[in-house]
């Protein structure tokens, strides 16, 4: 077997906020000439099935997600995102977390509409739901009932501070990181640690957290990521090799809600090949 050239680690479908659908999304993927693409929906698996069902000839799929967290060691608290790869989709915890955690954006869905609605705002939770079509809600739906209101004209202008970049901005219930890290480990999963240096969407955390949060079972670290000026992808490369952890390189790819195309940023083969032997959980799915 060839060892694989083209690898993005990252990527959105409908079953949260992308605009391909899960076989579309696989398609698409090696459409762009990818050779292994991973599906890391935020806070579900839903759309494992699917891509496993449409997986074109040539083209690996790692099963993933992206979990909402938050560390608690600041005031507020800081949101963060984790990567979880080939973890057993059904054990319990995890999968009871994960639930409460797609509950828990609704909540704060519904909340932020409430908010914008007593501004005198016309959007709809329900039409939002709809646009969600039962995968993960978040904010880029509600980006959406924006742009259709004709408030924003695009997503990117939806996430600025007028909007829900800061003044329809609520947190939502994320996991505790560190339970995240360990549920994601006991499912047999591969925990990387999501545009960790990505200032520009908000507040960062400290080396130090990652340096506990490695102790405690983190693999890797997301380097290559649109949100990473060069100057963060040469400071998480180095944590990196500090600590010991893989780096992984990714678009992050999210359909027409994001300007990235996928293979945008790629993880090495060593990375990859390096992740996939701490798996436990699920396996690679090749295409026969
Ligand atoms: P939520 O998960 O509901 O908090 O919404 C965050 C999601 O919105 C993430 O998946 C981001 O990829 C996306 N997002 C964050 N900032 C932006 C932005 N400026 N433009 C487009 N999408 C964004
Ligand atoms: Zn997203
Ligand atoms: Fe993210
Ligand atoms: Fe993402």
């Amino acid at each position: 077997m060839s060892v694989p050239a083209r690898i993005d680690l990252h990527t959105h479908s409908t079953a949260s906020d992308g605009t391909l659908g899960p076989a579309e999304l696989v398609a698409a993927a090696a459409e762009a000439g990818l050779d292994v693409v991973a599906l890391t929906d935020h806070d579900t698996t839903a759309g494992w099935a699917t891509a496993v069902a449409a997986l074109p000839p040539g083209l690996t799929l790692i099963r993933g997600a992206e979990l909402s967290c938050r560390w608690f060691g600041a005031e507020p608290a800081v949101p963060l995102h984790l990567l979880a790869y080939l973890f057993d989709p059904e054990a319990p915890e995890l999968v009871a977390e994960l639930a409460r955690v797609r509950r828990a954006r609704e909540v704060r869905g519904e909340r932020i509409v409430r908010l914008l609605r007593a501004d005198g705002i016309p959007v709809s939770w329900s039409a939002i739901l709809a646009g969600a079509a039962g995968g993960t809600v978040g904010r880029p739906h509600i980006a959406q009932a924006l742009i259709r209101a004709g408030l924003v004209a695009t997503t990117t202008e939806a996430f600025g501070p007028d909007w829900l970049g800061e003044r329809y901005r609520l947190p939502k219930d994320d996991i505790d990181v560190f339970r995240a890290v360990e549920l994601v480990r006991s499912a047999g999963g591969v925990p990387v640690f999501a545009h960790p240096r990505a200032s520009r969407r908000g507040r960062i955390v400290p080396d130090e957290l990652i340096v506990d949060l490695a102790a405690a079972g983190l693999a890797g670290l997301e380097a290559d990521h649109e949100d990473h000026s060069p100057a963060e992808r040469e400071h998480v490369r180095r944590l990196a090799a500090e600590l010991g952890l893989l780096v992984t390189g990714s678009s992050d790819f999210h359909g027409t809600h994001k300007a990235v195309r996928l293979g945008a940023h790629t993880t090495s083969p060593e990375a990859y090949e390096r992740l996939v032997g701490l798996a436990r959980g699920v396996t690679p799915v090749a295409s026969g």
